[in-house]
């Protein structure tokens, strides 16, 4: 089967592996269990070891079967190149890992995935220096700037206020400044949105969320857009600068910090995310459907106080969610009035499940300040805008009238 730049996403998905020769015909590419590789002659083994032959080595810097994945996370990005990981954290910590050294700088946001924020707070104990800011207006991120700056690291939008960062601009200003700009695509996924268009050098996914999509796998990856000059990052090794400069970042990312640290995705689960993968057009375009039904509805509702969702036009950001994004994603929050007790409304759902993830096929609820945002304390709760009866939700592929009746029972009950 020819390359052909012209298919949509899904096609291009589904037909990804028959790119390349694939085995027996199988329209999967096979799980490969084998952690070695073996060459019939020495002299291969060597070739591939020096980087002058193409081929796989030891399962934990790669492996066929997560090869075929990497290809596949790289075209739905649009981008030159992925790398897999074990798990969304573990991409996001080979970022620091594999390019930061003591003394640099890191420019993030203050309204970030609360395990990454946490990652942050280690990484900044190990002397890389990391500003929170207001990510939502460039000004904040442009006054965070130092000499020593290497990387902004932002979402797409903020779980659980919904924030939108101000993707377009911060391209620029990166750009401008010859700072790697990295975004966590999670909450949008490629499907939504590509961080590409935005001027992103790095892209960010949680594989465990809307890519894989059926909450039964873990993993995560780095996808190089192509788009940064890493012949101006000053911490690539002279080892990795023997590379052709397009190829060092991922080349020293996939040594120092996948090969190092070994937090590998293992081929059972690249081939679980794959599958899973196939359907993440027809899984959104369902999940933010019911997504702007359900936050229409409870917006409606005098019972409600305040709801939190980019497709509904008292969103501070909509506008610009509406010029960024295909559709304004399967999450929103909301605020109960003050004499409604959140407890009580969740337990008086029936099909919700009371679960953290997010991006799962199943409608998922979570009281945000008593349970994921519980570690970091009342103060930085209030700092980022997080109430006390704050109510996650994460949309599924439910039947879209199902939903709004056990949303909106449980408000009567
Ligand atoms: C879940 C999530 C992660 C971490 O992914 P895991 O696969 O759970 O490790 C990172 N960033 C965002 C925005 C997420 O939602």
């Amino acid at each position: 089967m020819s390359d052909h730049a012209s298919y949509g996403f899904t096609t291009t998905i589904l037909h990804s592996d028959r790119q390349k020769e694939i085995e027996h015909g199988s329209p999967h590419k096979p799980i490969h269990t084998s952690v070695t590789f073996g060459y019939q002659d020495a002299r291969d083994l060597a070739a591939v070891f020096q980087g002058k032959q193409s081929g796989y080595r030891y399962g934990r810097q790669g492996n066929p079967t997560v090869s075929a994945l990497e290809d596949k996370i790289t075209k739905m990005e649009g981008g030159a190149s992925s790398i897999c990981f074990a798990t969304g954290m573990a991409a996001i910590g080979a970022l620091f890992q594999g390019l930061l050294r003591q003394g640099d700088h890191v420019v993030s946001s203050s309204f970030l995935f609360g395990n990454t924020s946490s990652l942050w707070q280690t990484v900044a104990a190990q002397g890389v220096d990391v500003a929170f800011v207001d990510a939502t207006d460039v000004a904040h991120v442009a006054a965070a700037i130092t000499p020593a700056t290497r990387m902004v690291f932002v979402e797409t939008i903020a779980n659980p206020r919904t924030q939108i960062a101000d993707l377009k601009r911060l391209g620029t200003l990166c750009r401008e400044r010859g700072i790697l700009y990295v975004v966590d695509n999670t909450m949008t996924s490629p499907y939504l949105f590509q961080p590409k268009s935005v001027g992103a050098g790095l892209v960010v996914n949680s594989l465990t969320k809307s890519i894989a999509g059926h909450g039964n796998v873990l993993g995560g990856a780095i996808t190089d857009t192509g788009l940064y000059d890493w012949s101006a990052f000053p911490n690539i090794a002279p080892n990795f600068r023997k590379q052709a400069a397009p190829q060092q970042g991922m080349a020293q990312l996939r040594a120092k910090a996948l090969r190092d640290f070994g937090a590998s995705l293992s081929p059972d689960a690249a081939h679980q995310i794959a599958v899973g993968a196939e359907t993440i057009a027809l899984r959104l375009e369902r999940e933010c459907a019911n997504a702007l039904a359900l936050a229409q509805m409870l917006e409606a509702d005098p019972r409600v106080a305040v709801v939190h969702y980019p497709g509904l036009p008292s969103h501070p950001q909509h506008a610009l969610a509406s010029d960024l994004f295909r559709a304004y994603g399967a999450l929103f929050s909301f605020e109960l009035r003050e004499d409604i007790d959140c407890f009580d409304y969740l337990n008086r759902l029936n099909l919700a499940i009371n679960a953290t993830h997010l991006g799962d096929t199943r409608t998922l609820v979570i009281p945000v300040a008593h349970t994921i945002f519980f570690e970091m304390g009342a103060e930085r709760r209030a700092g980022m805008g997080i109430a006390d009866s704050l109510i996650r939700v994460s949309v599924g592929i439910e039947d879209t009238q199902d939903l709004l009746d056990d949303f909106s029972a449980a408000l009567v009950a």
